[in-house]
């Protein structure tokens, strides 16, 4: 399995208020702090969200169809 591996580039907030991690190969990745099911505290701060560009991970929209 080939796993596709691209970088954060910048964030942006969808409709309902969640951050969005913008990433280099064009796709995007939601992530949600929705405690107590999903926390990610860092990423409602502006802090938190500069210390994630340049941050790498595996884009699953990139991953070919198997
Ligand atoms: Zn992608």
């Amino acid at each position: 399995m080939i796993v596709m591996k691209t970088t954060v580039t910048g964030w942006h907030q969808d409709e309902e208020s969640y951050w969005v991690a913008e990433l280099a190969c064009g796709h995007s990745r939601h992530f949600r702090h929705n405690p107590p099911w999903q926390v990610r505290e860092w990423v409602v701060t502006p802090q938190g969200r500069d210390g994630f560009l340049g941050s790498e991970l595996d884009c699953k929209e990139c991953d070919p169809p198997t």
